[in-house]
């Protein structure tokens, strides 16, 4: 299947971080500069055969500081576009690029244009800048679309040095290569070398019939919870008994398990019971919970707790926050936990 651009209309949303920032010529520090000066450093858009618009966060923010009040302004502007648009371009830090792009994939039910967040690792203004080829790669992604006028990528994506990947199967792992992202429970979506070759097989499919079902609201009463040997049982149990608490990642050993300490079974117990939801994924890189495959692992089950499966923890979080912000009660949590709501989890 050949894939042709045409005459077709991009939103550029720039919400911050490292593309846009700028060396304070006094303290030396990065600080972020306004999208029209961004622009003047990447003349090349004007080359594309597209209607290119933009809409900027203000100020912009280092993504550090992103909220989830953040993503609901992406979703309230990707909804209130969406008709006008194409596709739609995120600029963002990379910092918590994941977890802004594992948010939007479950914010944006039923979406059917190409969503693509991109950034970089050096200032778009400096010499060897990587922001470029991430930018202007990431418009062509965006605009990408099939022989009958459908778009190539109707998902959320980081786009990352050379690498497509599906936005909540991403988790940044390096602070100072230009590949900085990984996909790795789920292959990539496209590589650009000298061609832009796309992996079809790889892709959410096109539905015609989808219609765009914006979502607003997150819960974020809830923590990410790495196990350790030596952990406390006054600390862990503490923090499982607080009552704002409604949910909690936990991340465990290998295939998902945890010591075997009757004070921590009977907490995760009484906090399941209680109505906590608590999500087992590994702390291991790659691969899937199988909490049945040791006894470390079938008493987790035992106590509750629901399997993370494949998940990242950036999209196991935001998955949480999303179905606690939609008021589900703990058995509807649990079926969708299970369920792949946007390609995140392999079942
Ligand atoms: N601190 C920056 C941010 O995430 C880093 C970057 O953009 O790469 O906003």
């Amino acid at each position: 299947m050949s894939h042709t651009i045409e005459k077709t209309s991009i939103l550029l949303i720039y919400t911050g971080g490292t593309i846009g920032m700028m060396k304070n010529p006094v303290t030396g520090a990065l600080e972020n500069f306004n999208f029209d000066q961004l622009l003047k450093y990447v003349p090349e858009i004007e080359g594309f055969n597209l209607n290119i618009y933009s809409i900027a966060f203000e100020p912009p923010i280092d993504s550090s500081d992103i909220s989830p009040e953040s993503w609901s302004e992406l979703v309230r502007i990707i909804y209130s576009n969406y008709e006008k648009y194409d596709g739609f371009v995120i600029l963002h830090g990379t910092d918590t690029m994941a977890f802004t792009a594992s948010a939007l994939s479950f914010m944006l039910e039923e979406l059917t244009k190409p969503v693509i967040l991109t950034g970089s690792q050096l200032p778009i203004g400096a010499l060897r800048t990587d922001g470029k080829e991430n930018l202007l790669t990431a418009i062509e992604i965006a605009a990408a679309k099939h022989e009958d006028g459908t778009p190539v990528v109707p998902e959320v994506c980081v786009f990352f040095h050379e690498k497509l990947m599906r936005g909540n199967r991403t988790t940044k792992i390096s602070a100072e290569n230009f590949d900085a992202f990984e996909s790795n429970n789920y292959p990539l979506l496209a590589h650009s070398g000298i061609e832009l070759q796309f992996y079809e097989q790889n892709i959410l499919p096109y539905r015609s019939d989808a219609v765009l079902t914006p979502h607003y609201a997150m819960d974020p009463n809830i923590i990410i919870f790495s196990l350790f040997p030596g952990m406390q049982p006054d600390i862990v149990k503490k923090i499982l008994r607080d009552k704002k608490l409604r949910g909690v990642i936990f991340r465990t050993f290998g295939s998902g398990n945890a010591p075997q300490q009757q004070w921590l079974i009977d907490g995760l117990t009484r906090a399941t019971q209680s109505g906590k939801t608590i999500v087992n994924i590994t702390q291991c890189s790659t691969g899937s919970v199988k909490m049945s495959l040791y006894e470390t692992g079938r008493q987790l089950l035992e106590s509750g707790i629901i399997s993370g499966h494949d998940s990242t923890v950036e999209a196991a979080l935001t998955k949480l926050m999303f179905l606690l912000g939609q008021g589900l009660n703990a058995e509807e949590i649990r079926n969708s936990m299970n369920s792949s709501l946007a390609g995140e989890i392999t079942l």
